[in-house]
């Protein structure tokens, strides 16, 4: 019998439909095993027990009245702490934000407490969503389940691990250039970006809004369809969703993927990649070939161009969002003695952000500032539409790309922290989605010396029913994403570390 924790959304809705469980039973037995690991994965910046019971109660209170409730009615989350809770605090894992109180919920958030979810609180990262390993939280470093001296992957890492860990059934994060996709492939679990425009941003703390989108992370395609299907569709609050309607991704689940043109860009089987995440991919899309798949080569020449012109859009937009953080209206403020009210402004931001979001802010408005905006900007947008065509010209032969999502798996917690440009690079295969818009989905696919592998699979736009279609098919006919970490005892791990 799996533990109350291990069962899928799917299986828990049945249950709590038929009124064989209860949603305060699921809720008390992710906050045991919240209690149990949480020690030592540190995935959370907040937890909302009390207020998590009382959704809890609220919605088998429903359910016993005869309500009509959703799949996702009772089923226990984690949140991101980029996105607003009304009434919750909502950090980014800054100091800037540490004791922000949002007076509204994003629409994401309405949508899912619409649908019944029960938060369990709000999850860790890198500060302002700025990195790839969550060490740059302002707070702690959130550990792999999978290894607790590696990183989860960022900047959602806390998410990531929270649903890998069994912490929570489902989370939300959010994907810049990378950020639900890698966590979701170094810690096993299934993480999606959807198109931009598809998931209304409203409420979300901006990083580089051209490229900021909302994603899931689940255990299986079948769990991510019901995230999505509740998160989903145009918001008048949002001018950047896109008001198409949105497919009933679980009925995409057909499990037949016989016929589909699979195309394998070259560009991301190149040196850097790690033997083992290739062996593991090679292995997958062989498993693709089996259940009927016509897979063929492709290109996306422009490819090794995309971590350079991210790392100058992507600062640049920062640049300008962050400008708001001032001390003034809300966040943190300086409390030392200020000679002006620039010299306020100035400490403010000293003292209340780290080193990356620095950094960033830095390089951004360099690149923003007369006389380098040709050199650096316009060129990194030129440089952007190049590589939107490569997509457009590979969806021309083909219905999806296959590849690693990340070059390498989990890293050591302090390994790259000290070299951005180490950092940066993981991100190779992922940016390329942020910066021409399209989806992208992260499945487990295999380990390497006990690390999980990431398989990515990028649609054209608005295409996540065919995404989840080929990661569902994959999924019928594996179980990699049905392992759970083994996660050593505390005293195990110390023994271990020596
Ligand atoms: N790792 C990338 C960065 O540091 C992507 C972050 C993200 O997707 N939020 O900017």
């Amino acid at each position: 019998m799996p533990e109350l924790w291990q069962l899928s959304i799917y299986e828990a809705a049945d249950q709590l439909r038929r009124r064989e469980l209860s949603s305060v039973e699921l809720t008390r037995a992710h906050l045991d095993r919240i209690a149990q690991v949480e020690g030592r994965v540190k995935a959370f910046v907040t937890t909302t027990e009390q207020q998590a019971l009382r959704e809890a109660e609220r919605i088998d209170q429903r359910r016993g009245e005869g309500a009509q409730l959703g799949p996702l009615a009772g089923i226990p989350f984690a949140i991101k702490d980029v996105i607003c809770t009304e009434g919750v605090t909502t950090t980014c894992s800054s100091r800037m934000l540490e004791r922000f109180v949002p007076p509204y919920d994003a629409t994401v958030m309405v949508k899912l407490r619409q649908a019944g979810i029960v938060m369990l609180g709000k999850t860790n990262m890198d500060e302002f969503a700025m990195g790839s390993s969550t060490e740059n939280s302002a707070f702690f470093p959130t550990r792999n389940p999978w290894d607790l001296d590696r990183v989860p992957g960022g900047s959602s890492g806390g998410s990531a691990a929270a649903v890998a860990a069994g912490q929570a059934m489902a989370a939300l994060g959010s994907d810049t250039g990378g950020s639900v996709r890698q966590p979701g492939a170094l810690t096993n679990t299934l993480g999606m970006k959807p198109t931009y425009g598809r998931v209304s941003r409203y409420g979300l703390i901006a990083f580089a809004s051209s490229l900021d989108q909302i994603g899931p992370f689940a255990r299986s395609a079948r769990d991510a369809a019901l995230v999505l299907q509740a998160v989903a569709g145009y918001d008048p609050l949002d001018s950047t969703s896109v008001d198409t309607p949105v497919p009933d991704y679980t009925a995409a689940l057909t499990g037949d993927i016989k016929g589909l043109r699979v195309g394998v860009p070259a560009e991301y089987f190149v040196e850097g990649v790690e033997p083992g995440v290739r062996t593991a991919i090679e292995e997958a899309i062989e498993t693709l070939k089996s259940l009927g798949a016509e897979v063929g080569e492709c290109s996306l020449p422009h490819t090794r161009y995309g971590v350079a012109a991210y790392y100058i859009i992507a600062p640049a937009e920062c640049s300008a969002n962050l400008a708001r953080y001032d001390g003034v209206k809300y966040g943190y403020s300086t409390r030392n003695h200020a000679e002006s009210l620039i010299d306020f402004v100035m400490r403010t931001r000293d003292e209340g952000f780290g080193k990356e979001v620095k950094r960033r802010i830095m390089l951004g408005t360099y690149a923003l500032s007369s006389g380098y905006y040709d050199a650096y900007y316009l060129t990194a947008e030129k440089t952007r539409t190049l590589i939107k065509r490569d997509f457009e010209q590979a969806f021309e032969q083909f219905d999806v790309l296959v590849g690693p999502t990340s070059p390498t798996v989990a890293f050591k917690i302090g390994e790259k922290v000290n070299d951005p440009y180490a950092m940066y690079l993981n991100d190779v295969f992922t940016i390329p989605a942020n910066l021409s818009g399209i989806p992208g989905v992260s499945i487990p696919c295999g380990f390497s010396d006990g690390l999980p592998v990431g398989l990515q699979i990028l649609g054209p736009s608005f295409r996540e029913d065919l995404l989840l279609r080929v990661a569902d098919a994959y999924q019928r006919a594996t179980d990699f994403h049905m392992q759970w970490p083994a996660l050593p005892d505390a005293k195990k791990a110390a023994r271990k570390r020596g």
